[in-house]
């Protein structure tokens, strides 16, 4: 038996006529850059997640870029971050010349430990970072409860969480600026790469928009610097017609969620502490990934894999300690529970498509492994 991480394949089998059909109207067209695809998505978006406005753009990355760009930062400037979390988070702030601060992770939500922020703050502090990490909100409140007190403003990088909630508030919608990338095994993914940056304020995205287009308004003459960060009509295509099924899909992860979480009940790993299943808080999960906790995870991993069981781990090593990033001068030690995390955690195959058979044989497989070992 075979269960992937992510199987994208049976997805698309499910949508098929659909995204064809619009897929073959822009092959007529031959109108690939930006126009009313691109346009309506855009809407469709901010409103799903919960602001007015919304830009298209090339991935999350560059919704992340474009947001700092957008906010003027630059050399002799810093902004905080977790260094828990994929690399663009990071990545965009070194390419603009400012230098990435680090606060630890909560070991049980693997999102910011909001009591270490306050302390970072320096008067270089240009714009907190948040990442909603694996489908859940980071805890908001305190961070723009320092935004606001600070004068700092908040980008938030929300590719893991379309459609999460805290407190009744979409990711996304609680900063300046909410970042969400279509890469194609985010909840929402396009057929490439594709991103946004959604926001409740008109003037950010006018901006972001004229950054994406290399920084015109008027065709060949440039204000300011920007780039190609424009987003594809067939992208915007595709994601329009997925996003008719996000909230299903959704479901579909929290019920496998929830399936697993009575699975480590049941069995008694949970409550022995050999599977530390994720935390839900309060609030809506979306579940990008289930990922838990377990002490010979290298081992467990490899057991799974030559079962037929796919899993990851996100993320094996924490940024702080990336070689690129060395410059920065963190060390070995300097926020242990992201450190931790790196080597104990793996993320189960969650996707909606994965079926209740699947799902078992995952399980026994966790089970086999625990007993056996
Ligand atoms: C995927 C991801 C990004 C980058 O998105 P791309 O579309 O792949 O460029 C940024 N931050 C986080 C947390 C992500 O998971």
């Amino acid at each position: 038996m075979k269960v992937p991480l992510l199987d994208l394949k049976a997805q698309y089998q499910t949508i098929k006529p659909e995204i064809d059909r619009v897929m073959a109207e822009l092959f007529e067209q031959q109108q690939f850059i930006l126009g009313a695809r691109v346009e309506e998505c855009e809407s469709a978006l901010a409103r799903y997640c919960g602001v007015a406005y919304g830009c298209g753009v090339s991935s999350g990355t560059d919704a992340l870029l474009a947001a700092l760009m957008s906010e003027g930062i630059g050399p002799g400037d810093e902004v905080l971050t977790t260094p828990y979390t994929f690399f663009a988070t990071a990545g965009s702030i070194v390419r603009l010349g400012a230098r990435p601060v680090f606060a630890d992770i909560d070991p049980e939500t693997y999102n910011w430990n909001t009591l270490q922020l306050e302390s970072r703050i320096t008067p270089k502090t240009k714009a907190l970072m948040p990442v909603h990490l694996y489908g859940q909100t980071a805890d908001m409140d305190p961070v723009l409860e320092l935004a606001e007190r600070f004068k700092i403003s908040v980008i938030e990088d929300a590719a893991q969480a379309i459609g999460a909630e805290d407190e009744g508030r979409r990711a996304g919608s609680m900063g300046l600026y909410g970042c969400l990338s279509f890469f194609p095994s985010k909840n929402l993914g396009c057929f490439g790469d594709g991103g946004m940056v959604v926001s409740h304020d008109e003037s950010i995205i006018k901006k972001i928009k004229v950054l994406r287009n290399h920084g015109s308004e008027k065709k060949y003459y440039y204000k300011t610097v920007g780039g190609n960060f424009r987003l594809d009509a067939l992208q915007a295509a595709v994601l329009i017609v997925k996003l008719k099924y996000l909230d299903a899909w959704t479901r579909q992860r929290q019920s496998n969620a929830a399936f697993y979480d009575q699975f480590f009940k049941q069995s008694g790993l949970a409550d022995s502490g050999r599977v530390i299943p994720p935390r839900k808080k309060a609030g809506r999960h979306v579940y990008n990934q289930y990922v838990i906790r377990v002490q010979r995870r290298d081992d467990l991993m490899a057991y799974l894999a030559e079962r037929g069981v796919g899993t990851e781990v996100y993320y094996p090593r924490p940024l702080h300690l990336q070689e690129c990033f060395a410059f920065l001068g963190y060390r070995e030690g300097d926020f242990p529970e992201s450190e931790k995390a790196s080597r104990e955690t793996l993320a189960l195959p969650i996707y909606p498509e994965l079926s209740r058979t699947d799902q078992e044989y995952v399980c026994s497989v966790l089970d086999d492994f625990f007993k056996t070992r």
